[in-house]
């Protein structure tokens, strides 16, 4: 990986640091091409010392090289210039924007130690979209916005606000949300606000308390106007890190400060959007539907001849949709996974370490809805899973490492270790092995001890008949009315959707 550093030496003296990269899609190139101009300009331009000389910018030209090597014609269709580029996926064809919690792939192992080292204050992705045609040429989305993140999420809002005030008085067009229709080629449907998973760059860096930023230049401007537009954005912020840099940085350490106490407090984890809605003005261009005779549905098309504003409905506000209660302690990691995960906690740079054995009060959590994913995702089968966390006295083996949620990085182990979060190692997979059913009893064995169970216990009689009054499903279904005995069944593999890792309630 190549990397361009300005003022490198000076980082002991706590200037703010501003990391940019281009090329993580290598197709969508415009980073590479406006950091290199704008550098190139700056650092032999005497008026811009003195803003050069307040900062520090780290600089990745191209983030997935691999991608970049895979030079051609057709690798971006849907996107205007320039007339070649790389591929989007690396040579393992994974895609580095999936990565940033799994972090399998060697570039990610090789981009956090990098991003660790420099710890920028302001970190960009810069991208090119897909997606429809409009005359909006930019999204600009700034994280964090969760709002236990105060005040760095304040902080981000208003660095959003004059980014998007002074691209708008150059001449620009940007908006501060991904300019995706809420469905698909309905543009009357609108745009809603949203809060990516940690998997991609502006979240992942905005859970360690930072400033991440998603830029998305709109693929059917030309590659040159894109360029330009890119290159005015690396001034804007360029500038207001040089004037706000140091008050953002107070604001992250404050921000390291809240997250290290938020032991027992309810954390939100992942938010939609509400149905309030306001109209918002869009530029966009004349439309219209006709019938494909390839697909025989109706397509769209744009009339690019034809500038339209529209008036296109906004859902604006976010409102938590997972809510989990921090341990009031940490998590625990058994021996059997203890080199996994202490592997992925090393390249977060969380910390832990290791524990006695011993009896202790902690919290096991089995899940009552597992899903397994239908299709191979970034070359892994996604698990979702349902349930809760409950108390109970367990003996822990040696071996095993404790997790501390005192940390700066908490909420980045929450979202790592939480079995619910959309991002952590339970959901790309990892522990699927114990949502599998191992072991069972034949119906004909099973059989005569439900008979015996419903003949001597009336509690268990009462459940079962409600359970085919109420769920017609379970009526028709004879597996799961055996089931239904087999999880009362002392023969039960309690281990059956049990989460191997464990909350502990103390040290
Ligand atoms: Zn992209």
């Amino acid at each position: 990986m190549f990397v361009l550093i300005v003022n490198g030496r000076l980082q002991e003296k706590n200037r703010p640091v501003v990391f940019f990269q281009g090329g993580i899609h290598a197709g969508e190139i415009d980073g590479k091409d406006a950091g290199f101009w704008l550098l190139k300009d700056w650092l032999s331009d005497n008026k811009r010392k003195a803003i050069l000389s307040q900062i520090m910018i780290v600089f990745v030209p191209v983030f997935n090289v691999d991608g970049h090597e895979r030079f051609g014609k057709n690798n971006r269709p849907n996107q205007n210039g320039p007339e070649e580029t790389g591929f989007r996926v690396t040579s393992q064809n994974l895609n580095l924007n999936r990565d940033y919690m799994k972090a399998e792939s060697l570039e990610m192992i090789a981009m956090l130690a990098l991003m660790r080292k420099w710890n920028p204050i302001l970190f960009l992705d810069l991208h090119v979209t897909d997606g429809a045609q409009f005359r909006q040429d930019l999204g600009f989305m700034v994280s964090p916005t969760l709002k236990g993140m105060d005040p760095i999420r304040e902080l981000g809002q208003k660095f959003s606000e004059r980014t998007i005030r002074e691209l708008s008085s150059k001449g620009f067009f940007p908006v501060s949300f991904y300019p995706s229709f809420v469905s698909e080629d309905e543009p009357e449907s609108g745009f809603e606000v949203g809060v990516a998973p940690p998997r991609f760059s502006q979240s992942y860096w905005a859970l360690r308390n930072r400033i991440g930023v998603l830029v998305e230049t709109h693929s059917w401007r030309p590659y040159e106007y894109r360029v330009k537009l890119t290159r005015a954005v690396l001034e804007s912020v360029l500038e207001q890190a040089a004037q706000a840099g140091k008050g953002w940085l107070e604001a992250s350490s404050d921000a390291e400060n809240r997250a290290s106490q938020i032991s027992g407090t309810e954390v939100e984890m992942t938010y939609e959007p509400t149905s309030e809605k306001k109209q918002i003005p869009f530029e966009g261009y004349a439309y219209g539907f006709e019938t494909s005779p390839i697909t025989g549905k109706k397509i769209i098309r744009y009339d690019t001849a034809k500038p339209e504003t529209w008036k296109v409905p906004f859902f604006f506000q976010l409102k938590p949709k997972l809510v989990i209660q921090a341990p009031l302690a940490g998590y625990w990691v058994p021996p059997e996974w203890a080199k996994l995960v202490k592997t992925k906690l090393d390249v977060h740079g969380i910390r832990s370490t290791s524990l006695p054995a011993g009896q202790r009060e902690v919290q096991a959590f089995r899940a009552v809805f597992s899903d397994f994913g239908k299709l191979s995702f970034e070359g892994r089968q996604n698990l979702s899973v349902r349930g809760q966390w409950w108390t109970e006295t367990v003996t822990l083996a040696s071996g095993g490492i404790f997790v501390p949620i005192q940390q700066p990085l908490s909420h980045l182990v929450m979202h790592l270790l939480e079995p619910e979060a959309p991002d952590s190692l339970l959901s790309w997979g990892f522990f699927n092995s114990h949502f599998e059913q191992k072991e069972y009893i034949e119906a004909y064995v099973l059989e005569p001890w439900a008979r015996e169970v419903l003949a001597r216990d009336p509690k268990v009689k009462k459940a079962f008949e409600q359970r085919l009054k109420e769920d017609p499903e379970f009526e028709k279904s004879a597996e799961k009315r055996l089931d239904f005995f087999y999880e009362l069944h002392p023969a039960m593999d309690k281990g059956y959707r049990r989460y191997p890792l464990l909350r502990l309630n103390s040290r």
